[in-house]
């Protein structure tokens, strides 16, 4: 029987983050979740999806264990889709492998009101872009250095100094 899940458990997300972090002893940035998903036994592929399928970001298969991303997309773009789908490997492995389950379209990361999506942008920010690292630096750096350092786009920055520190 599947669980279903109503709302977001976003303290959840952050833990599972944080844990993957420490397990792996990654204390400095850029986080690379390329690594960590091959590290954990996942194959992530790189994919250049046909005309009819181009607008995918990438998906999970839980069957195959392999994370697929759309190799067209920005870099910055890629490195958060391997941490959202690899969110749903850690936090939503049954409803993966269940209908319900939707692949990751582009222009809708932000967007989408399933709380399991939620959950895993939230996971992919955590992991990628943790408060931990974030208090070393959010303050002497400009935005575009912290989304160099980071290896996530300027929004993706913008949104975490928002949700931490209110700015
Ligand atoms: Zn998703």
């Amino acid at each position: 029987m599947l669980a279903t899940l109503e709302k977001p458990n976003y303290r959840r997300a952050k833990s599972e983050a944080s844990r993957l972090l420490g397990d792996f002893g990654i204390d400095f940035p850029p986080v690379d979740p390329v690594t960590i998903a091959r590290n954990l036994g996942m194959k992530v592929v790189f994919v250049e999806f046909d005309r009819e399928h181009d607008n995918i970001s990438g998906f999970y298969d839980p069957a195959e264990n392999s994370i697929y991303v759309n190799s067209e997309e920005f870099a910055l773009r890629q490195t958060f889709t391997i941490a959202h789908e690899l969110g749903h490997k850690i936090l939503h492995e049954e409803w993966a492998k269940s209908a319900d389950y939707k692949i990751l379209y582009r222009d809708q990361l932000l967007a989408d009101d399933d709380p399991h999506e939620k959950e895993a942008n939230a996971f992919a920010a955590n992991l990628l872009v943790p408060r931990s690292m974030l208090d070393l630096y959010w303050d002497k750096l400009s935005l575009s250095e912290l989304s160099k350092l980071f290896a996530v786009s300027v929004p993706v920055i913008k949104n975490r100094l928002s949700f931490e520190y209110g700015i």
